[in-house]
């Protein structure tokens, strides 16, 4: 059988459950024919310890299936773990109200590689490594029966594939071809959502936990929503009954969308203002406009694609945030996020706390956020828990 020897003492790896075996902390790679196959891996003196499917190209050289090295790894084992991620979610998901959810959250749902993002009758998979690329055929078929999503759309376009040296892969994996907007429901609210070339799978399934939040503060409150992207906040905003609305983004395909959104929910746009440019620069302008807000909303793209980009990405989270602070009117909220999973919660809460000091206003944090509940951490996999969050009162 293929096989993984690990060098001397990195069985430990193996031991604290976290599901990734580096390249590094290997010795040999014995018996290998196929990129993404299962491997068996061992202890430098020859133990056993668990399966994974072994990635060739990527630092990431193994991604563990299973610790019980008796197991086979078949399509009855990707079964049973597609039907305990698809039982998380009929436990945290009211269908009746929210028909966009995330099924399968790779490592956390323990199937590495594999993203399925459901939206309506679509389901959409990115399968981000060798491993996941491996089983796909059989995954599609099990996703098919066990979903009763008869169609899956494949949006396999990550840097992660690029590491593994897999080609980019967009397109039907099974049944109908989506519309350019599939119309979906978030706690009851409308969205539409373009699967085929929007961000991500389409939309920011992510913050829904927090869009919801964000309810409680918004009645009679100026919104500026930064980072609009297709208009999630802005929504959930003015169902909440927010005085005005407006919204920053350099993208204008996303504004577009966002217009569309109001119009599908039979909301006016009367108290909303659409600004297309860069959020910095529009940030500065209304600070030197004194032009304020009661309640603004931070939720930037990744700065830090990479570790070596943290310094940079902190700089550019500090800067949006002492701006953001300056312009809110006195008792105003900041709702202010990172996805850079290289930008710890400690670093993140340091930079707020920076810009805080910067700003000469009176900072309170006053709840903590992250992503959504279908969105699970693996306790073993710190490193699923990319989006951090923090609402704070700025007197
Ligand atoms: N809050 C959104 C998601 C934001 S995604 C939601 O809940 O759906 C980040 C968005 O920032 C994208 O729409 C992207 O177009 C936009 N963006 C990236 N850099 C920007 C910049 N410098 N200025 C303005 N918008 C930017």
């Amino acid at each position: 059988m293929p096989a993984v020897i690990l060098k001397k003492g990195k069985e430990r790896l193996v031991h604290s459950k976290h599901p990734w075996i580096f390249s590094g902390a290997i010795e040999k790679i014995e018996n290998v024919k196929q990129n993404g196959e299962t491997v068996v891996v061992k202890s430098f003196d020859g133990k056993e310890l668990a399966l994974g499917a072994i990635s060739l190209h990527s630092q990431i050289a193994v991604r563990i299936w299973s610790y019980d090295v008796n197991q086979k790894i078949d399509e009855d084992f990707f079964s049973k773990r597609i039907q305990s991620a698809i039982e998380l979610r009929n436990k945290i998901i009211d269908y009746n109200q929210t028909n966009v959810y995330r099924v399968i959250n790779s490592e956390s749902d323990l199937i590495p590689g594999l993203i399925t993002d459901v939206y309506g009758d679509f389901a959409v998979c990115q399968f981000l490594s060798s491993g996941a690329e491996f089983w796909k055929d059989k995954i599609i078929e099990i996703l098919k029966q066990k979903l009763k999503v008869q169609n899956i759309y494949e949006r396999s376009d990550t840097d992660s594939r690029s590491k593994e040296k897999l080609e980019e892969r967009i397109g039907v994996l099974s049944g109908n071809e989506p519309p350019d907007l599939v119309e979906v429901i978030e706690n009851k609210l409308k969205f539409l959502v373009d699967i085929k070339s929007g961000h991500k799978t389409g939309f920011y399934i992510d913050q829904r936990d927090n869009r919801k939040i964000l309810s409680d503060f918004v009645k009679d409150k100026s919104v500026l929503n930064c980072f609009s992207y297709t208009g999630g906040f802005s929504i959930y905003a003015h169902s909440s009954m927010a005085k005005s609305i407006t919204n920053i983004d350099s993208s204008s395909t996303a504004l577009n969308i966002l217009s569309r959104n109001f119009s599908v929910n039979d909301y006016s746009s009367d108290k909303v203002e659409n600004i297309e440019g860069d959020v910095f620069n529009v940030l500065r302008k209304f600070r030197d406009e004194r032009r304020t807000f009661d309640l603004i909303i931070l939720d930037p793209p990744k700065f830090a694609e990479s570790a070596s980009q943290i310094n940079k990405a902190a700089r550019g989270y500090k800067d949006i945030n002492l701006l953001a602070m300056k312009i809110l009117n006195p008792g105003g909220f900041l709702f202010t996020f990172s996805c850079s999973g290289h930008i710890t919660q400690e670093l993140f809460r340091k930079i707020v706390d920076d810009a805080a000091i910067d700003s000469g206003r009176s900072v309170k944090i006053i709840k903590q956020l992250t992503q959504s509940a279908d969105h699970p951490v693996l306790s073993s996999f710190p490193e699923g828990l990319y989006l951090k969050g923090l609402v704070c009162e700025v007197v």
